[in-house]
């Protein structure tokens, strides 16, 4: 089988965005719920929520204080929540 042309990054981005269950996606971000505990790949403890930022200047309004971890994928800042 074919393997999609890519960096190795972005294969294990979309392994990892396959694990999780998507919650919301408008036109500013796209957040996913990490329902199985799957291991932050900052900090590798798991975390509870994986938010994409899709815009170049996006908003956050957090409830709540909670630890978060960052990456960078394909241009996009990506958040990971621990609570
Ligand atoms: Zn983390």
């Amino acid at each position: 089988m074919p393997y999609a042309r890519g960096s190795p990054n972005m294969d294990d981005f979309d392994e990892l965005r396959s694990s999780l269950t998507p919650r919301e996606d408008n036109e500013a971000i796209a957040s996913y719920q990490n329902t199985t505990a799957v291991a932050c790949p900052s900090c590798e403890e798991p975390f509870d929520d994986m938010v994409v930022c899709k815009q170049e200047f996006t908003s956050l309004n957090l409830d709540f204080e909670m630890d978060l971890c960052t990456t960078i994928n394909d241009g996009s800042v990506v958040l990971f929540t621990h609570k």
